[in-house]
């Protein structure tokens, strides 16, 4: 036992495992779909070609692609099941920019996805400046009556890095989706990625802390690993070593606070379209590590948040 308050194990941060058990009862296992949206960065109104390190489907290369979300959903279930008894499931539109539509075609998506046999909640990745407040106003409809969590990109605090990424999205106005949310009292969860080219390991430190004063519910941290296809893979920079990312990722934990969910700390990039770094892949490996190394250091998630 590691002593730390949110952990029944060894584990020295809050983890997904742990918030499920103790929050929602038992196992939910979250099933990606692509609900057919694009995205402001893709289709023109923001930007052409995406972000550097985006692949084609949008975030989306680990859903089935089958046409319909009944399909999806069917065939995401397949995956996994039989791995966790008793196990619930959530539709996660994960695909692009889940906000980045009329209001009418949301509801009817939503909708959809909350029909799905079993459904048990619903998790939206977005863009925050796809949250005006309309959309905000239909999120908080919906966080009423179902068990809603909205995921946001940030990746980074700092814009030189969002500008080079062509992210076409600056910290401002991430602020601004991310308060319209928290303001309605919806459960909201930011992603982050170490590495970013021309990044430091000070930079990531920073994206942690002031990511922290900002007291998300949940937050996903992995490195960022380059995938066939993107501009990225055009780009001349150094990756992240293990040891590196062992290192700022324990940083980053400490200056969390304690009651932010970690729903990840490791990619999910297809295997065979991961071109580096070849340890992302090897996931079971690098939590280990960050385990061992939150109990060299006799550390834990919050310890240096203040
Ligand atoms: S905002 Fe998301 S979906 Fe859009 S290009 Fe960037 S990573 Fe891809």
């Amino acid at each position: 036992m590691s002593g730390f308050p949110y952990s029944d194990d060894n584990k020295r941060y809050y983890t997904y495992a742990y918030f499920l058990k103790h929050r929602k009862g038992g196992r939910v296992v979250r099933v990606p779909l692509d609900g057919g949206f694009t995205c402001p960065n893709r289709d023109g109104k923001l930007g052409i070609g995406g972000c550097a390190f985006c692949s084609g489907r949008g975030s989306g290369d680990q859903i089935a692609a089958l046409p319909s979300l009944e399909e999806q959903y069917r065939a995401g279930i397949e995956k996994v099941q039989g791995k966790w008894k008793d196990a619930r499931y959530q539709p996660y539109f994960q695909a692009f920019s889940g906000t980045y539509a009329p209001i009418e075609t949301l509801r009817e998506q939503y909708d959809r996805a909350l029909a799905l046999p079993d459904a048990a909640g619903l998790v939206i990745g977005t863009r925050a400046d796809c949250i005006d407040e309309r959309t905000a106003d239909l999120l908080e409809e919906y966080a009423e009556k179902t068990d809603l969590t909205v995921e946001l990109g940030l990746q980074t605090v700092h814009d030189r890095t969002l500008q080079a990424m062509n992210r076409c999205e600056t910290f401002d106005q991430f602020c601004k989706g991310y308060e319209r949310l928290k303001k309605r009292g919806i459960c909201t969860w930011v992603h982050l990625i170490n590495g970013l080219p021309g990044e430091s390991l000070d930079d990531m430190r920073e994206s942690a802390h002031v990511l922290g004063h900002m007291y998300p519910d949940g937050v996903k941290i992995h490195a960022l690993h380059v995938l066939k296809g993107t501009r990225l893979a055009q780009m001349d920079f150094p990756l992240l070593t293990r040891e590196e990312y062992v290192a700022v990722t324990c940083d980053q934990l400490e200056r969390l606070p304690m009651t932010t969910v970690i729903g990840r700390l490791t990619g999910d990039g297809p295997a065979q379209d991961v071109l580096g770094p070849e340890w992302t892949k090897r996931k079971r490996d690098v939590l280990n590590a960050i385990d061992q190394e939150l109990a060299r250091r006799d550390s834990w998630q919050g310890k240096k948040f203040d």
